[in-house]
């Protein structure tokens, strides 16, 4: 099929920029929808939109191309002194050492795969993540409503917008209920714009005052709206603007910094050693070409450089395995920082609890009927109740999902509080959408979290009747009387607020109907004259039972340190109660505060309160990020949840946001650094937990690699220092690096969690990477390992042995897997946590175990690598001598385990109850 004139036209703009000015805004919708060959009804059918796709290409801004192969591997040659060592090895091969260079060649070549399999697997892992975390958009296609990656989005569609939706391509508005939208990232200015749906005269009009387009990229921040696409990817107007766009992902997290900065300094004190130790070869009359080998060598082999490209991996593979329990990383920093989360500020509903609710209650005129009540013991609703189920119904953005349960009730989809109210009128008959084939929806003023209630206008023969739905202290106040089928009648708001209140108390979430008769439609939709003079028709309590898995969560929390905190738009007594029940509060209601009373705190009164209050009801977000202030400033560090618009500043001003992935707004998932694709709570305590674990294996990695490292530079250098001839030839040097660095480090990234991981305090922030005696382990085994090293050397020159140098070889490389054994855990034995619970890493172990003895034992490997066979005492001792370094770090643990456990009793608990 070949393309339309039309289409060729947007072909061109796409391929020839800058395109021509749009005139969308100009038109009416039905021309709109004309051009764009679509029904406002159905959308696109699958088919036309996956040729659309074809034709016009994804719906995505350009961003940098993923670094190809065969640059990823050069980049592995650009360090300097591995060019230094090419070029000295090319020469050696010129003066007639050529195998040296050709098996210095083909080291560096392993050692540039290893770099580059790591580099292939930290940027499969982002790519995975960042495919995880695309957008999506709500788009009618073949009739239904779905959602489609917004990448998927083709001239035409037809997208759902709704608060807190990131707008996911240009679109011409073809109806609009109270949408605002915020373009200040399109515009510049933070101010929202009101939108509307007619066709717009005027030339030149500015991107702000094109009222009737939403724009790619820009937020809808309150109301809902239809639109059909009109500009995708780089022929919208963001696509106009925008650059190449920011990545998170790509940002060099705090703890890479820091190390890179580590890495350079101690860069420079190897390369002084390493000049120092050719000069005095040189000095001792050693060959000047063989000297110059060993000192560069020694600088390729101990410069840290790879040390910040490895945590890129650890992180970015961490933050692979953290998605695969549903808790997705935005921001690489926070993998690493999710360990020192002391404070998690958590929704409540959906989050602590299953957000699967239901109606417990009906309440009309004082007459409980009771729902969840088996069949025959149910007696008949009365009008009154109808009437209130009418109202739940009515005032309800719910809709069938087209599919019955197993006990043949309708399925509905849309926000749960709304379902659970579709689904108790559906049990009194009335059913939602034979509701509204009789009184249709005319208009409506949509919920929204600060006025905690809704309204829908319906037309009833000649008259209107609209429903208000919401919170109890919300609805109340507006209204002035009772609604009775007989008329109105006198109201006594204490009494029905009491009754809320007794409701609420024991864990119920209720909601208050009301009604109100309008002999035509207001012709203003102004709140405050719609929302008042209204007739309370009744409550319903809804019960939405706790998450399962959070109680146990909180107690982790609690026994890692970390102060669980709920806040919440739910009544206070609802909030207390399911708090009591998870186990974040004792039994005392002193924990709480209100939206209200915050209001009434100033910020030093909020900071006096805030560490001992668990419980924050009836918050608008907008307060949220005063809690965040008030506990930073008492230095904890917060983790805080959200999934409205409204949210996103207290998002972005916590240590680590955290959206719903399931429930949340695209606004919110910006804004964090965490998702929670199951909405979870016990998932932000899995992924501190999983933090925490990935920190520990980049401090073991480090403890690994430097204690090799500073091990090799001493032995080099404190050689002459004692008299004795180079212990050990380039070719070992590249070759301990090689063996060591390469697998047995990876396979530190498979390293499950310490036990009593989620025992101990959160770490301080601040805290460097060497703390806790990290820095004079390495020094103290270093040095161990050195002087085994120099020893072995020493006496066995002493006995005229000739296997000298092969025997050093040797206890360098067995001493460094015997050390990769003992430091698998900073506090236990290893023979607490078992040989086998790191399969990978024991198997690395053992592999180079057999590269080494192969270089030994292969005859023809012997010429090469410059060894001898061993006879097999002289290999016991370089096994027993290896094992020693096991022992002492093994010494160290337990020295470390006895002082903890002395200090014990008095230490001050972790517990944050
Ligand atoms: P959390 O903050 O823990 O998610 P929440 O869902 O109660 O709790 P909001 O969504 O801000 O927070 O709701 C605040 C209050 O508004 C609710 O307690 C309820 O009384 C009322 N409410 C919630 N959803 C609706 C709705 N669809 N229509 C009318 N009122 C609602």
């Amino acid at each position: 099929m070949g393309l339309h004139p039309h289409e060729h036209r947007w072909l061109k703009r796409l391929n020839h920029p800058p395109p021509p000015p749009s005139d969308w805004h100009l038109r009416t919708g039905t021309q709109v929808l004309q051009a764009q060959r679509t029904d406002p009804a159905s959308g696109l059918t699958p088919e036309e939109a996956a040729r659309r796709l074809t034709a016009h290409g994804a719906n995505e801004l350009a961003t940098q191309q993923a670094r190809p192969w065969p640059a990823l591997l050069l980049d592995q040659f650009k360090d300097f002194m591995i060019g230094v060592l090419l070029a000295a090895a090319v020469v050696s091969g010129v003066l007639g050492e050529w195998v040296d260079t050709l098996v210095i060649v083909v080291i560096l070549v392993l050692n540039a795969v290893i770099g580059f399999t790591q580099a292939r697997r930290a940027d499969q892992a982002i790519a995975a993540l960042r495919q995880l975390a695309a957008a999506q958009a709500q788009v009618l296609r073949g009739g239904q409503p779905q959602p489609v990656p917004a990448s998927k989005l083709v001239p035409g569609d037809i997208v759902l917008l709704e608060a807190g939706n990131q707008i996911p391509a240009d679109l011409r508005l073809l109806e609009a209920a109270q949408l605002k939208v915020d373009e200040s990232t399109l515009t510049g200015e933070s101010v929202t714009i009101e939108k509307r749906t007619e066709a717009l005269v005027g030339d030149n009009l500015a991107l702000g005052d094109r009222v009737n387009l939403g724009f790619k990229g820009t937020t809808v921040t309150n109301g809902r709206a239809r639109g059909v696409v009109v500009a995708t990817g780089m022929g919208t107007e963001l696509g106009k603007v925008a650059g190449l766009l920011n990545d998170a992902m790509d940002r060099s997290t705090p703890l890479q910094l820091r190390l890179a900065r580590f890495s350079k300094q101690l860069s420079l004190i190897v390369l002084l050693i390493c000049v120092g130790l050719f000069a005095f070869g040189l000095l001792r009359g050693e060959p000047w070409l063989l000297m110059l080998l060993t000192a560069i060598s020694l600088a390729v082999a101990a410069i840290p450089e790879a040390l910040p490209a490895v945590v890129t991996v650890l992180l970015a593979v961490g933050a692979k395995r953290m998605a695969d329990f549903n808790a997705l990383i935005r921001r690489l920093p926070a993998v690493e920082t999710l360990g020192s989360v002391s404070v998690i500020c958590s929704d409540k509903t959906g989050t602590l609890t299953q957000n699967r609710m239901h109606a417990e209650l009906v309440l009309a005129a004082g007459q409980p009927w009771h729902p969840a009540k088996v069949e025959a013991e149910q007696t008949a609703p009365s009008p009154h109740h109808l009437q209130l189920l009418r109202a739940a119904a009515l005032c309800n953005d719910a809709c069938p999902s087209g599919d019955c349960d197993d006990k043949g009730h309708i399925v509905w989809q849309g926000d749960p509080t709304e379902t659970a109210l579709t689904a108790v009128a559906a049990q009194a008959d009335l059913l939602k959408p034979e509701l509204e084939e009789e009184t249709p929806r005319v208009r409506e003023l949509p919920f929204d979290s600060d006025r905690k209630r809704m309204t829908t206008f319906h037309r009833d023969g000649a008259v209107f009747e609209a429903f208000t739905k919401g919170a109890p202290e919300s609805v109340l106040p507006r209204c002035s009387a009772h609604w009775s089928p007989e008329g109105r009648r006198p109201l006594d708001q204490a009494a029905v607020l009491a009754e809320a209140e007794r409701l609420a108390a024991q864990g119920l979430r209720v909601m208050a109907f009301a009604s109100r008769a309008w002999p035509q439609l207001p012709a203003e939709p102004d709140v405050e004259a719609i929302e008042s003079e209204l007739a309370l028709i009744g409550l319903i309590g809804l019960i939405d039972p706790p998450r399962e898995e959070a109680a146990a969560a909180v107690r982790d929390c609690i026994s890692a340190g970390i102060r669980p905190v709920m806040i919440t738009g739910d009544h206070p007594a609802t909030a207390l109660a399911i708090a009591q029940r998870l186990g974040i509060v004792a039994n005392d209601a002193a924990n709480v505060i209100t939206g209200a009373e915050l209001t009434e705190l100033d910020d030093a009164a909020l900071k006096a309160r805030v560490l001992d209050v668990r419980v924050y009801a009836r918050v608008d977000p907008a307060q949220k990020i005063r809690i965040v202030q008030a506990l930073q400033s008492h230095g904890q560090f917060v983790a805080m949840t959200g999934d409205g618009v409204n949210d996103a500043p207290a998002l972005k001003a916590a240590d680590i946001g955290v959206a719903m992935g399931k429930g949340g707004t695209d606004v919110a998932r910006e804004a964090s650094a965490l998702v929670l694709l199951d909405d979870n709570f016990a998932t932000i305590v899995g992924a501190v937990r999983e933090g925490r674990r990935i920190y520990d294996n980049i401090r073991k990695f480090v403890r690994y690699a430097m204690t090799g490292n500073s091990a090799e530079v001493l032995t080099l250098s404190a050689a002459p220092l004692f008299g004795l001839p180079m212990p050990l030839l380039p070719i070992h040097i590249l070759w301990v690096n090689l063996v060591t660095d390469g697998l047995p480090g990876l396979a530190l990234a498979a390293e499950p969690a310490e036990r009593g991981i989620m025992r101990r305090p959160p770490r301080p922030p601040q805290e460097s990477l060497f703390a806790q005696g990290l820095g004079w382990s390495i020094v103290r085994i270093g040095l161990l390992l050195a002087a085994l090293c120099l020893g072995v050397q020493h006496w066995a020159i002493q006995s005229g042995d000739t296997h000298w140098q092969t025997m050093v070889f040797t206890v360098l490389t067995l001493a460094q897997m015997a050390l990769v054994l003992a430091i698998r855990s900073e506090n236990d034995s290893l023979f607490t946590i078992g040989l086998f619970s790191n399969k990978p890493l024991l198997g690395a172990v053992l592999l180079t175990f057999a590269l080494q003895m192969s270089t030994i034992y292969v005859p023809w490997l012997n010429p090469i690598f410059k060894t001898q066979p061993l006879p097999a005492w002289e290999l016991g001792l370089c096994i027993a001598l290896a094992a020693l370094v096991f022992v002492a770090v093994e010494l160290e643990k337990a020295w470390r385990r006895h002082r903890a456990s002395a200090a014990a009793p008095s230490a001050p608990k972790a517990s944050a109850a």
